[in-house]
């Protein structure tokens, strides 16, 4: 059974001998518990806040645990956790072949309704995360200018989509030409704007949304977001969802740089966290299930094969690697 576990907290960018594989004996589930063949095991940039000491949303790792994250599995043994052997659930847990958890912490998957690495995806945290993000945060309406950045990620890709079928303009920022036809040919955004090779974010903001910016689903941060500030109409409203440009600063920024603009504005900035919106996670996942099954939102995946690859995966993330989700494939089921 390989497991990763923290080697040490990691300086600036992340390399790999952040991350420590041992060869382990396959736990035993105690009392309650079951033991999960891992199948996907999802990578989020969140994960990197979870390597250091400090204060944030999510709990840290201290050096020597185990890394954990939203797996999809298998039980192959169930020591009174209320599933049968073969069942597959989600939930999370180590980056490992094998890892045990509670039956309470598990929630189990009908393999027949949707390919089970949507569970991590577009039907998954990062679908309801745009879900959220989009609908009761930034809320636009039909007519408005919708901006997003990440727009070729998991989250990003999938809040333009539910934009567009608000009735918004939408317009994207991505990494490369490649997210940038997938975004507007794909996946039907008016336009998406190429911030690795365009210099001027403002005069291409002005030409992909010439009325302003009415609402902005912020993955990014950074220069990129301080563009999108000096663009926004008055009572726009603002979704911080990520920061993903800075996660791997030491210090933090100086700034938001351009909250001036709030004031002329009166935009309203509102920070949210998935995870507040828990009770309708079901609602929400079955309505994006209709949506993807009526072909009005589409998704991408990027699957590694091997957990002896979940590290590369993980890094890829900042280094913009993936188109829509990125996930490990670890074992068929
Ligand atoms: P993505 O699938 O979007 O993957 C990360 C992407 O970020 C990369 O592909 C890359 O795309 C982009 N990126 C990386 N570094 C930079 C940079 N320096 N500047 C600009 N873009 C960069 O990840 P997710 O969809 O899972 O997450 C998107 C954001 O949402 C993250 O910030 C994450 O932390 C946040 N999040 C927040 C949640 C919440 O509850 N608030 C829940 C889930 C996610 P590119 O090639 O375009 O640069």
């Amino acid at each position: 059974n390989r497991v990763y576990r923290l080697a040490h907290r990691p300086e600036g960018t992340p390399t790999h001998d952040a991350f420590d594989r041992s060869e382990e004996s396959v736990p035993d589930p105690g009392p309650g518990e079951a033991l999960v063949r891992t199948l996907y095991l999802s990578v989020d940039p969140y994960m990197r806040d979870r390597m250091r000491a400090g204060e944030s949303y999510a709990e840290p790792w201290d050096v020597g645990d185990a890394l954990r994250g939203a797996v999809v599995g298998e039980v192959v043994e169930s020591n009174g956790a209320g599933f049968e052997v073969g069942d597959v659930v989600t939930g999370e847990l180590e980056w490992a072949d094998y890892a045990t958890a509670p039956g309470t912490e598990l929630t189990q998957i009908d393999p027949d309704v949707a390919p089970l690495s949507t569970r991590l995806g577009v039907l998954g945290m990062p679908g309801l995360t745009a879900y959220f993000g989009t609908r009761e945060v930034a809320q636009p309406s039909a007519g408005e200018t919708f901006v997003v950045t990440g727009a070729a990620g998991a989250v990003g890709s999938v809040a333009g989509q539910l934009a567009k079928l608000q009735g918004a303009r939408v317009v994207g920022f991505a990494g490369s030409d490649e997210k940038i036809a997938f975004v507007e040919d794909e996946l039907g955004f008016d336009a998406c704007i190429n911030y690795q090779t365009t210099d001027d974010y403002r005069a291409a903001l002005d030409e992909a949304a010439p009325g302003g910016v009415d609402a902005y689903f912020d993955n990014v941060g950074g220069e990129i977001t301080d563009a999108v500030f000096t663009r926004l109409n008055v009572d726009a409203s603002v979704a911080v969802c990520g920061q993903i440009s800075m996660y791997n600063d030491e210090e933090p920024p100086a700034g938001p740089r351009k909250l001036g603009q709030l004031i002329q504005t009166r935009a309203t900035v509102e920070g949210f966290l998935v995870r507040d919106f828990q009770p309708r996670f079901e609602q929400a996942a079955k309505q994006l299930g209709r949506w993807v099954g009526a072909g009005d939102v589409a998704y991408r995946e990027t699957v590694t094969e091997g957990l002896e690859n979940a590290p590369d995966a993980f890094l890829g993330l900042f280094e913009g690697e993936n188109i829509g989700k990125q996930l490990v494939q670890v074992a068929e089921r």
